[in-house]
């Protein structure tokens, strides 16, 4: 079994197909640092990996399951990297769950082929997603562009029997003298051997800062992933009331996790739609809201495979290749630091930068804010996201700075802008966020610190507003339309 983004033992369909088709099993994880890095995944989400690698290596050890570790620089070097490891330890069988961005699929594509020679079989399995992406189609047999009209399709194929996705059982355990007939490690071509420790970092790579509050401090693995959502089952009913009050706390995190593979969304649809009197759409409000927001994440994982186009740096909507971003740099830098002098947004990036983490709402909040009030390339927001969250996702984070930038599958038009400060005085109505992260505001009133008088920091410990956010929205609103003559 080849493991990647599905670091958990039960209901994991690529894990529970190998042990139930082998006599014998060990598990690969392989890490690609520069690759990796080229994707923009950061400090914190690979933090977020090898720690809950080390985590599963401890549960699947009392099944009597070993599991290797190698790191090879690149997806290029996995092919003859597992070439070898099949050839050395007579593999006859490999099983791993499909991942869909383009460079993987490429990867999955050549490990087929090199072992397929060495007469080895290579099975891939549907794990990630609810179902196939590729598999739900418009009437035309195309791929959806806009959610609405994939979720009520999502919803009327595979739901209006109240059919909730099943969830598979852990693999058995292998006789007790499975462990010591594996070696402890094998030499292999390259700097690197597959060994069973697993490190705290990689090449290039620095550890993740600890502290309160921080990166390090998310419990991982499979028993916090099931911790969190159970917590979660708690509060669902709520969900829909107050899911976009970042203070409230009230959604369910379990990014980082399902992120990881630590939960299967199998696992969080049944929950919910247990919760939810066994249907999608049932009384609990808050749970079949959330279930539309794992629809999002189905969605956006659809998207990379029917338009991959997104993946190669390329906005969603091509006309909007032609937006004059702006260049200037110490807008992106203030930005990045929370130092734009509107204090949600401020609040909302030092919350990124201190945990790993931020608030959905937050996350349009200053997507909008960056890309429209200050015209600059969603693809450097992008970026600063891979390089920060501890949820990094390809597909979730492409579509969210594609959908706040109108460059992508946004059905609204460009002309949708959050205005930070309505925003804050919504969602934040006593600043409670704003005070957590912004000590500078700490003595602000409630009425002042969504938009604070500036006579208030002549000792310029706050800095004024970066720009004023009508005429910056004119000035965004005017580019796209541009575009369309
Ligand atoms: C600019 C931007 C960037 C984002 N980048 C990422 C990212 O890198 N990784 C990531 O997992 N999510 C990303 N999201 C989506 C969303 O913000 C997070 O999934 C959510 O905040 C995670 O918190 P939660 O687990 O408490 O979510 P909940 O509200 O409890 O939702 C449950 C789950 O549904 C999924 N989900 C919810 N909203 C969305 C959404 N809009 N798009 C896709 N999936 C969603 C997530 O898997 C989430 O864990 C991004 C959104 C935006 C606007």
């Amino acid at each position: 079994m080849w493991l990647r983004n599905d670091l958990r033992m039960a209901d994991n369909t690529a894990l529970y197909r190998a042990a139930k088709s082998c006599d014998a099993l060990a598990v690969v994880f392989i890490a690609c640092p520069n690759t990796w890095a080229s994707h923009g995944d950061g400090d914190n989400v690979v933090a977020m990996r090898l720690r809950s690698l080390r985590q599963l290596q401890a549960t699947l050890q009392k099944k009597n399951i070993p599991l290797y570790f190698l790191e090879v620089p690149t997806f290029g070097d996995v092919h003859a990297a597992l070439a070898q490891i099949a050839q050395k330890l007579q593999i006859d069988a490999l099983f791993a769950n499909a991942e869909y961005p383009v460079n993987e699929l490429a990867r999955d594509h050549s490990v087929k082929s090199a072992l397929g020679k060495l007469g080895v079989t290579v099975e891939y399995f549907t794990d990630r997603t609810l179902i196939p992406p590729g598999s739900l189609t418009t009437g035309s047999g195309d791929g959806f562009k806009v959610f609405t009209p994939f979720k009520r399709a999502f919803i009327s194929a595979h739901s209006n029997s109240g059919e909730a996705f099943g969830s598979l059982p852990t693999p058995r355990t292998q006789p007790a003298d499975h462990l010591s007939q594996w070696p402890e490690w094998i030499a292999l071509d390259g700097e690197h051997n597959l060994v069973r420790s697993i490190p705290d970092t990689l090449t290039g790579y620095g550890v993740a800062a600890g502290g309160e509050g921080r990166v390090l401090d998310w419990p991982v693995g499979a028993v916090a992933g099931a911790r969190t959502l159970k917590k979660f089952a708690d509060i669902i009913d709520d969900y829909e009331e107050w899911r976009d009050f970042p203070a409230r706390e009230n959604t369910s995190r379990l990014s980082p996790y399902l992120n990881c593979g630590a939960v299967s969304v199998r696992q969080c649809v049944q929950l919910a739609v247990a919760h939810n009197d066994g249907r999608w759409d049932g009384p609990s409000k808050g749970a079949t809201v959330w279930l539309s927001e794992i629809l999002w994440r189905e969605f956006y994982q659809h998207l990379v495979v029917n338009f991959p186009r997104v993946c190669r740096n390329k906005p969603f909507k091509p006309e909007t290749e032609a937006v004059p971003w702006s260049d200037r740099a110490e807008d992106f830098e203030r930005w990045c630091a929370g130092q734009t002098g509107v204090p949600i947004v401020d609040a909302a990036m030092r919350q990124l930068n201190q945990t790993g983490w931020m608030h959905n709402r937050l996350r349009m909040v200053v997507a909008s804010f960056l890309t429209k009030n200050l015209l600059t390339d969603w693809r450097k927001g992008e970026q600063y996201f891979m390089q920060q969250l501890v949820d990094a996702d390809f597909a979730a984070n492409n579509g969210g700075w594609q959908w706040a930038a109108s460059t992508g599958t946004d059905a609204a038009p460009y002309f949708r802008v959050f205005n930070p400060y309505s925003q804050s005085k919504r969602f934040d109505p006593e600043g409670a966020f704003i005070r957590a992260y912004i000590p500078e505001l700490a003595e602000v009133s409630d009425r002042d610190i969504h938009c604070p008088p500036q006579d208030l920091f002549s000792d310029h410990s706050y800095p004024p507003p970066i720009c004023d956010v009508t005429e910056s929205r004119k000035i965004a609103i005017e580019a796209f339309a541009n575009l369309k003559k």
